[in-house]
């Protein structure tokens, strides 16, 4: 696997893609400028070798269009104050007036080009369009893991004209190893902690991970089809009941794997889908009509903690209850907690994927896990099995 480490940029020009699809607000300054910051020290390695930056990005969905609300010229000064470096820009990411930038660009200068998805092309995985962008760099650097599951044109189909010079950027190194200390290297015992709404939207990951866990803890509203599938009364909890087949078997290979699965025994269970509803305990297989469950109970968590504190190796993904109403985020809380306790006992621990991150952060867990993913889909098709292709992009010699 190579990565920018394997490079020294002197003299050269590092064509990088970024995944600087930030959110801007009405005034159109950047409003969370995480996605920045993740990319510094990629372009800071290449500036201090000698080198220059070109970096390319998309940055919402202007779906072909030149949209001057989604200009990456917003983001210009934000991108600026956070590396330290003067940023050049362009109001085009190929052609002429990109090349003559190109051109003009020294050693020890950065230099952003326009929104990538103003073209067609770059969604469609354009070849043609692919080979203009490769015009732009000497070397080829994906750091963009946020987008590593698309087969667009700068985040995959580009590569190909880079056959010698092409590597990982520092941010999307750490992904790559991240998810392989879970599902490849990680050490035993192995627990993945699966929360969120529906048993539908995990189905695949839960299929994928089977054989590479040794506990799986299921919690948030996917509890409900589990329970009412093994004969249970979940009142008006959220359930799927189409899925109860294959909640089934799950619980059944899981069995044949050794997997041990852990779902929730008791909940906070409320009358009302609302922060100020009445709420009792109730046990996860009794809910009464009128009722449903929105958070983990007290039983459940502290099953949970003993498990969590039992594994040196632990993915979270999806909250267990409905964290964003305060009544029924305490059961999150908790977990966050335990899983911040056995990170400081020398586990590894992932949050990614879908929405995990915004939980953790809305509740300052970002610095007490091992590592959180900066990719929504790219870390849930990783957790799937799936190859991305902008990493096969790269591994292809
Ligand atoms: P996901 O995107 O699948 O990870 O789902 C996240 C959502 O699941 C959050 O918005 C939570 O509010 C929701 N959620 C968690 N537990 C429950 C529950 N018991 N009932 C309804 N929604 C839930």
């Amino acid at each position: 696997m190579k990565t920018i480490e394997d490079f020294n940029f002197e003299n050269k020009k590092a064509l990088i893609r970024v995944d600087f699809n930030v959110p801007l607000n009405e005034a159109l300054e950047v409003a969370d400028s995480t996605r920045i910051e993740a990319a510094k020290p990629t372009i800071i390695k290449v500036l201090e070798d000698g080198g220059s930056a070109v970096l390319m990005s998309h940055m919402g969905r202007p779906k072909g269009q030149r949209n001057p609300e989604m200009s990456l010229k917003h983001i210009c000064d934000t991108v600026a104050e956070i590396i330290g470096v003067q940023v050049k820009f362009v109001e085009d990411c190929v052609g002429d007036n990109a090349e003559k930038a190109i051109a003009e660009l020294q050693d020890g200068e950065v230099l952003l080009l326009e929104n990538l998805r103003f073209y067609s092309e770059e969604t469609e995985g354009d070849v043609a369009f692919a080979e203009q962008l490769s015009k732009l760099g000497d070397v080829f650097v994906n750091d963009a893991f946020g987008t590593a599951h698309r087969a667009h044109a700068s985040t995959t189909v580009v590569a190909q004209f880079f056959p010698e010079h092409k590597c990982f950027g520092y941010l999307l190194a750490k992904e790559i190893d991240a998810i392989a200390k879970v599902m490849k290297t990680g050490e035993k015992p192995i627990t993945a902690i699966l929360g969120g709404a529906k048993v539908s939207s995990k189905i695949t990951i839960i299929e994928n991970i089977l054989d590479k866990v040794d506990h799986l803890i299921i919690g948030g509203g996917m509890t409900y089809t589990f329970v009412k599938a093994q004969g249970g009364q979940v009142g008006d909890s959220i359930c799927e009941d189409d899925k109860m087949e294959l909640a089934l078997k799950i619980l059944k290979e899981a069995k044949s794997k050794g997997v041990q699965i852990h779902i929730p025994v008791d909940v906070i269970a409320a009358d009302d889908f609302s922060n100020d509803a009445g709420t009792q305990i109730l046990d996860v297989d009794k809910i009464a009509a009128g009722w449903q469950g929105l958070d983990a109970g007290p039983k459940t968590l502290e099953n949970f903690k003993e498990v969590i504190l039992g594994s040196k190796t632990i993915l979270w993904n999806g909250p267990i209850g409905v964290f964003e109403m305060e009544s029924f985020a305490k059961g999150t809380i908790a977990l966050g907690n335990y899983i911040d306790e056995a990170t400081k006992n020398g586990a590894f621990s992932l949050v990614g994927g879908g929405d995990s991150v915004a939980a953790v952060k809305q509740f300052g867990f970002q610095d007490k896990v091992s590592y959180v993913s900066t990719g929504g889909g790219a870390m849930l098709e990783s957790l799937e099995g799936k190859t991305l292709p902008g990493i096969a992009a790269i591994l292809q010699g």
